[in-house]
Order: C-alpha cells, then structure tokens, then sequence
C-alpha cells in the first residue's frame, strides 16, 4: 500500500512560483517541478477557498458536496451559519480512507472544523474560529502540539496591517511548520495532508507589489518585500521537509486551491441590473423589510446577531477580505438601500457565489417571473447582455463567462446557486451586490484588496510512481481520485473528477487497474450552530455602535 503526502499552499499559482523556482528562490520547489510534473489546476466557478477546498478533498462539485459559499442557509429560511466541516454532504476523502482501514493525519486544511473522528488525526485550519480549544481530534492531540509548540492557533491568519504584521505571520508559519513535522513524526499515517494559509493572506493585501518587480524600490515595497520573500521561503523549506520524507513507496502532492491576479475595479452587479431594467430601486420606503439583505433572508436583528458573532471573532478572523466586504455590503443595504421587489426580476445576492439570481415565483416570496419558458429566456437575454458589458474604462467586454448554473454544476444543491454564474477569468474586476454604488463600474481604492483569487491554482506530484517532466493539467476535482489511486483504492462512483493517469510511472499504471466503488451513503448531517460568549458579543456591539449601526 503507497503512501502519501499531500502539501497545500492555499493561494499558490504558477505566476510567482514558475519565475521565482527559475530564479532559484525556490529551490526545493524547483526540484519538484524538474523531477516530477507539474501545471495549473482549475478550481471550482467561483474560486473562492471553502468551496474550493472542499471541492478538491470530496472530488466533488459543489453542487453535490454543498459547500456554495462562506454561509450556508441552515435550519430553515432566514437563517444562515458559517460554514463548518459539519455541513459537508457524503464523505470526504479523510472518511473513504478510514473506512477502508488506511490512516489520515489532517492538519490545518481549510473547513475541517469542528474536526472529525476519522482514522488518525485531524487539526482543523482555516475558518476555526478565534479562541476555540476543540480544533484537534482526538482532543489529547492539543496538549501533544503545545508541549511541542509552546503555543499554536490553528487559524492565527489575520488581514495583513504592513507595519505590526509581517513578523508575526513568519513566527506563525514556524510554528503551524514545528506542529505539522512533529505530527507527521510522531504520528505516522498512510495519506499525511497540512495546508499553508498563510501566502493567501499575503497575496490579498500585497499582490500589486508581488506583480510588479519595479515596487521593490518603493517605500512600501521596501518594506513589504523581505518579509513577503521570507514568507515563500518557509514555503519552500516545508516543501523540502516533504521531499526528505519521501521513500520507495511514498509520493508527494503539492496542490493550490486557485491562483491569484490582480484586481483594480468593482463591477457593482445591481446597479448594471437597474440600469437595464432587470431591477428597480424604491424610492421611498426605506425600510428594512423591502431591501437586498432581506429578501437574502437576513432580518435586521439577524443581521446584528450575525455580525455580532461574526467579528470579535470575527469578520477579521474567519474570513478573507472578500467576505468581510460582502458582510459590510450586506449591512450596508439592509441598513440603506431597498429594492422594489415587485418590479425586479433579477439581482445579484452574495459576492462570493458571483452571480445573478432570478425572483422567481414559486420560490422568492415576492417573485415575479414564471418558472419554465419565462425563466429560460430571461436567462438567456441575461447571458448575452452580461457577455456584452462594456467597462467603459477600457472599451472592452468585461464578463468573460456567463453560465446557466446547471451548465457548470450538478447535483442536489445547484437549486441553492444564482441561477446565472460569472467568470471574469483574468479581467481585474470584483463582484459587489452593493445597491448605493452610483456607477457600474469604480476603481477598487489603493488601500483596499490588491489581489483576488483566479480559478488556475497550481498541482505538482513527485514520488517513485511519479514520471518526470510531464506537464499536467489537472481540475480539482481531480486531486481526491488521484490520491485513492496513488493508494491504491478504488475511486467512488459518484466523484466528478478523474484519476490524473497521465502522471504516473508505465509500471505502475499496468500492475494498477482504476476501480470503482460505490458511493456510501452518509446520513444528511446537520449543521452545528455556533455560540459565542458575553464578552465576544459585547465587544462586538461595541463595533456596532462605533460603525454608526447601532445607538
Ligand atoms: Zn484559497
């Protein structure tokens, strides 16, 4: 039976890894690419991280594993909970290779909290949220990374404040690094998986300085510069950690959830919508009932209940930038801006599922176009005028991709996705569903995200069933069949993606058929709500009333 490790850098793309391997900055990294094979892997549409991750440790789309977005509708209309491992639907690759006896050590994947029993270990990453002890399985695993560590947060990535953060972030991939090869070597399992959070974070706040060499001179460049580099060195030092553990039966996986690209405009969706007499602003009634973050099931109190969980703990810590904006818009319109439902028949929700939602009868209580012959062709119409938006700034089309949602996904929670999804590919745009943007298009502000994700991430293998030098273009979805192959399982038959044969030595691919099995049936799991003390409220009403939300 083969082992293997599977190392992700969450963010990572080729664009900086390639140059920066060539240019011997990574040296490890530039071993792997020149010994085993490496080349982009697609993420899901859109390529934000939880359903992304997720994505690639079930092998499936996100209509069938569930996870559409930071949120999730939970426990009936009106409610919403941040995502949690609780809400994944069938099994994740973590719970095929228990049941088949093989042992897992997670640590620190994205959307693995609260953490699961499985057979080994679990140490949940990114969205655990601020302050909790519960992130290990089995608990007595904790204390075992605090002896070693002294301390250690499972998810201590933060925005980045260049003046008092840089150092920190360093300190803490050391010690998320310290935790993991003490686990791998204590713990030996047969798939051992860590994720690195942190060049994502990085990669938000600092991409325009990473995109251009000529910054390195600037006052911020100077400053920013050492420290990003330091940051990718760690990178590369865990990835050389990983190649010295290798063996004659052991292969090594490095794997992005997307890349990265610059963005400098906002694309205010409902503005575009009014504008073109899809949706109708109220003029009047300003009250809460009538606005964008009502009809997303959002009451003004839950708003503040959600917002006042959310950020002490917070908007800060469990997210990205993206979501923290998409919780301020929200805000914004529940508090501002209303829509006359009764004259809308399309607007854009959230800005992390970056499409635009029909009202439709039947299913928005307000909804105003029937399902059938009425739905399809205003899709359509849809389709073609979004394709032939026109940013004035440049003259050129700005929408890359407009998809009916069933085009791109499959299964039983596509109802739950905008109707009509968006790829803006490699166009420097970002989805708001702001309603008080006054233009359809703006410049993004200096001081704002430099950086958004773009759906080519990076996949690289190395290991004795590895060839070399192949070039590979894998999706993810394809990662967990790989995996269950490189180990020697079966693959479930219900896994969208494939086995990635063409990376694979001859000799191995002969003495290994692909074989499938069928899907377990997992019961529906239910979601864990979240609860939170005194003092975390208190502070966060604090904010509130600083924001000017609440007397
Ligand atoms: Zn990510």
């Amino acid at each position: 039976m083969s082992k293997t490790i599977l190392l992700g850098i969450d963010g990572a793309t080729l664009d900086v890894l390639r140059p920066w391997a060539e240019q011997g900055k990574l040296p490890n990294l530039a071993r792997v690419f020149k010994q085993g094979v490496h080349g982009t892997l697609r993420s899901t549409l859109p390529p934000y991280s939880a359903q992304a991750w997720v994505s690639m440790m079930t092998g499936r789309n996100p209509g069938k594993h569930g996870v559409l977005d930071f949120f999730e509708a939970a426990g009936g209309p009106g409610h919403h909970a941040f995502i949690s491992s609780a809400l994944i639907q069938g099994e994740a690759i973590w719970d095929i290779l228990s049941r088949h006896g093989l042992s897992v050590g997670m640590v620190n994947v994205p959307l693995t909290y609260p953490p699961v029993p499985v057979n080994g270990y679990m140490v949940s990453g990114f969205m655990t949220p601020k302050g909790r002890q519960d992130y290990t399985y089995p608990s007595e695993l904790r204390d075992e990374i605090l002896r070693v560590t002294g301390q250690y947060n499972p998810d201590p990535w933060d925005l980045v404040d260049p003046a008092k953060d840089l150092e920190t972030f360093e300190q803490w991939m050391d010690i998320a690094e310290q935790a993991a090869v003490f686990l791998h070597q204590k713990h030996p399992v047969d798939l051992y998986a860590n994720v690195i959070q942190a060049i994502d974070q990085l990669q938000h706040s600092f991409w325009d300085l990473l995109n251009d060499e000529n910054s390195r001179s600037t006052p911020r460049g100077q400053q920013v510069w050492p420290a990003v580099e330091a940051c990718y060195a760690r990178m590369d030092e865990a990835i050389g950690q990983r190649l010295a553990w290798l063996d004659d039966d052991t292969c090594l996986f490095l794997v992005s959830d997307h890349g990265f690209q610059t963005v400098n405009r906002w694309f205010h969706v409902n503005r575009w919508l009014a504008e073109h007499g899809y949706l109708k602003f109220a003029t009047a009634d300003r009250g809460v009932g009538q606005s964008l973050a009502a009809r997303l099931g959002w009451t003004r109190e839950e708003l503040k209940m959600l917002v006042r969980r959310l950020d002490p703990l917070g908007l800060r810590r469990f997210l990205d930038r993206f979501a923290r904006a998409s919780i301020a818009d929200r805000l914004d319109d529940a508090l501002a801006q209303p829509i006359d439902w009764t004259q809308t028949v399309a607007y854009s929700g959230s800005r992390t599922s970056e499409g635009v939602y029909i009202n439709l009868k039947d299913r928005d209580s307000q909804g105003t176009v029937e399902p059938g012959a009425q739905y399809e062709d205003l899709r359509t119409r849809l389709i073609e005028e979004l394709l032939a938006v026109v940013d004035p700034a440049t003259g050129k089309p700005a929408v890359c991709g407009a998809y009916r949602r069933e085009e791109v996904h499959s299964g039983a929670y596509v109802s739950r996705m905008p109707d009509v999804l968006l790829d803006f590919d490699d166009k420097p745009y970002l989805v708001s569903e702001s309603t008080s943007a006054r233009d359809v298009f703006e410049p993004i502000a200096a001081t704002d995200i430099q950086g958004r994700h773009h759906a080519l991430g990076t996949f690289a293998a190395i290991g004795p069933h590895i060839r070399s030098g192949t070039v590979v273009e894998a999706n993810i979805l394809d990662v967990a069949p790989t995996l269950l192959y490189a180990m020697g399982l079966p693959i479930c038959d219900d896994m969208d993606g494939r086995v990635l044969e063409e990376i694979f030595m001859p000799e191995y691919r002969q003495a290994h058929d692909i074989r499938l099995e069928s899907t377990q049936r997992v019961e529906q799991r239910e979601s864990v709500a979240a609860t939170y003390s005194q003092e975390e409220e208190e502070a966060m009403l604090q904010r509130l009333r600083d924001l000017g939300y609440l007397s």
